[in-house]
C-alpha cells in the first residue's frame, strides 16, 4: 500500500501540452478514478506514475520516494489495460504467474499466490482453460489477477472495463469495488465515463486540457461542482445551464427573473454576467412543489419532447415559444431551453403549456468569463438562507 503523490507534473509533446502542471496527492488505500474526456490527459497522467512515460517537469512519489526516474518495474505499480494482451497460447494459471517466474519465485508460493489472486476475482476452477475458452469478462479477470499476484503498492487501471458489454461492465464495476475492499491497496483508475467514477471512487479528480479541474468525493464533485465544467461533465444528463446577469433583486435571463437577495449570496455583485447551473431533477412542476423548502418564482414553459426512461421521464422545456426548437450542442448556448426530470407517473404531455420552479437550494451560479462556481444554492426571498460558498479548490 503506498500513498501516490504528483508534485507540479507537466508533460509536454512537441507544442501539446498533455499534463499541466497536475497537483495531487492520493492517500494510502484510496480509490481514485481520473476522469474526463478523450484527449484530457489522464493515460498520460498515468502513465507518469507507472513509469512509461518521464514528465517534461515535476516529480512523481510512490510512498515517500521519489519514482521520477525510476523504472516501471522499480516502483511497486502493476497495471491493467483495456486491450487484455494474454498469452493465447497459455492457460490461465501461466497466464497468471508469468511475472511471477520472471522474478525467479519458488513453484510453491508461486501457486499460493495464482490461487489466492483466483480465488479473489472468481476464477477458481478455471486455471487451466485457454484465453480463447473464456469470455471478455473472464479474461479481463485474468488481468486484473495477473496485477494482484505481483502483490503491488498501487494499482493503476487504464480503462479496463472499455471493451466490455454495458452490462458487463456495470457487473464488473461492483467487482473492482469489493477487490478494493478486500485488498484494501491504492487503485488509480482511468475512465472517461463519469457513471463509472461516480460509483466506484472515494475520490474523483476531474481533469481537462490536462488541468486537474477538482479533485473530491464523487457527492462533492455532483453537489458543490468546482466550475461550469465539473458542472456540465458529472452527471447524466447534463445540468441546464442559463447565462444571465446579477440584479438588484435576483438574475435577469433572457427568459426570466430569479428572485433573490444578491447581497446575501458571497461572491456574487449586482452586475455580474453569471450562469445559472440547474440539475434536470431539481427542475419541478409548480403543481407538484408543495413539498419544496425554496421553490423559486414559476416559470412558464411548453413541454417539447418527452423521454420516459422507465424509472424517470426526461422532459424538454423551451422557455420562449418564439425561440428555434433545437438542442444546441453547446448547452451553454440554449437559453431558450430546459431539460426536466419527472416521476414516471406524472401526467404530462407534448405541447402542454405549464409552469415550472426551481428548487433554490440546489440553483449554483458560476461567473461565466472564468467559469469558476459562486455560489451553491440560493436564498429564498426572505434571504434566510445566503447558500454555501464554494470551497477553495486545492492547490
Ligand atoms: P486521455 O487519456 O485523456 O484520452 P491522453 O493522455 O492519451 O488523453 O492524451 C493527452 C494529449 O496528449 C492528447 O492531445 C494526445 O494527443 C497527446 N498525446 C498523448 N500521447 C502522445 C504521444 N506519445 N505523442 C504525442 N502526443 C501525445
Amino acid at each position: 500500500m503506498a500513498r501516490v503523490r504528483l508534485e507540479h507534473v507537466t508533460k509536454r509533446y512537441d507544442d501539446v501540452v498533455a499534463v499541466d502542471d497536475m497537483n495531487v496527492e492520493i492517500e494510502d488505500g484510496e480509490f481514485v478514478c481520473l476522469v474526463g474526456p478523450s484527449g484530457c490527459g489522464k493515460s498520460t497522467t498515468m502513465e507518469t506514475i507507472a513509469g512509461l512515460t518521464r514528465p517534461s517537469e515535476g516529480t512523481v512519489y510512490i510512498g515517500d520516494t521519489d519514482v521520477t526516474n525510476l523504472a516501471p518495474k522499480d516502483r511497486g505499480v502493476a497495471m491493467v489495460f483495456q486491450n487484455i494482451a494474454l498469452f493465447p497460447h497459455m492457460d490461465v494459471f501461466d497466464n497468471v504467474s508469468f511475472g511471477l517466474r520472471l522474478r525467479t519465485f519458488d513453484d510453491d508460493e508461486v501457486e499460493r499466490r495464482v490461487e489466492q489472486a483466483a480465488d479473489i476475482v472468481q476464477l477458481e476452477g478455471m486455471l487451466d482453460r485457454m484465453p480463447d475458452e473464456m469470455s471478455g469478462g473472464q479474461r479481463q479477470r485474468v488481468a486484473i489477477a495477473r496485477a494482484i499476484v505481483r502483490n503491488p503498492d498501487v494499482f493503476l487501471m487504464d480503462e479496463p472495463l472499455a471493451n466490455l458489454d454495458a452490462k458487463l461492465r456495470v457487473h464488473m464495476r461492483t467487482e473492482l469495488q469489493r477487490l478494493h475492499r478486500e485488498l484494501e491497496t491504492t487503485i488509480i483508475y482511468v475512465t472517461h465515463d463519469q457513471a463509472e467514477a461516480m460509483t466506484m471512487s472515494d475520490r474523483i479528480a476531474v481533469i481537462n486540457a490536462g488541468e486537474l479541474q477538482q479533485i473530491d468525493p464523487p457527492l462533492v464533485c455532483y453537489n458543490e461542482p468546482a466550475n461550469l465544467f465539473v458542472a456540465g461533465f458529472i452527471g447524466s444528463p447534463s445540468m441546464n445551464f442559463v447565462r444571465g446577469e446579477v440584479v438588484a433583486d435576483g438574475l435577469e435571463t433572457k427568459n426570466f427573473t430569479l428572485e433573490f437577495d444578491p447581497a446575501g449570496a458571497t461572491g456574487v455583485g449586482v452586475g455580474d454576467d453569471v450562469t445559472l447551473g440547474v440539475r434536470p431533477e431539481d427542475v419541478h412542476l409548480s403543481r407538484d412543489a408543495d413539498d419544496l423548502s425554496r421553490p423559486t418564482k414559476g416559470v412558464e414553459v411548453t413541454t417539447d419532447v418527452l423521454e420516459p426512461m422507465g424509472d424517470e421521464i426526461f422532459v424538454y422545456l423551451v422557455l420562449d415559444e418564439g425561440a428555434e426548437r433545437t438542442m444546441e450542442e453547446d448547452p451553454l448556448d440554449s437559453p431558450d431551453q430546459l431539460l426536466m426530470s419527472v416521476s414516471p407517473d406524472t401526467d404530462i404531455s407534448e405541447d402542454e403549456t405549464l409552469e415550472v420552479v426551481l428548487d433554490g437550494s440546489k440553483i449554483h451560479l458560476f461567473d461565466t468569463a472564468s467559469g469558476e462556481a459562486l455560489v451553491h444554492g440560493i436564498a429564498d426571498r426572505s434571504g434566510s438562507d445566503p447558500g454555501t460558498a464554494p470551497t477553495e479548490a486545492e492547490d
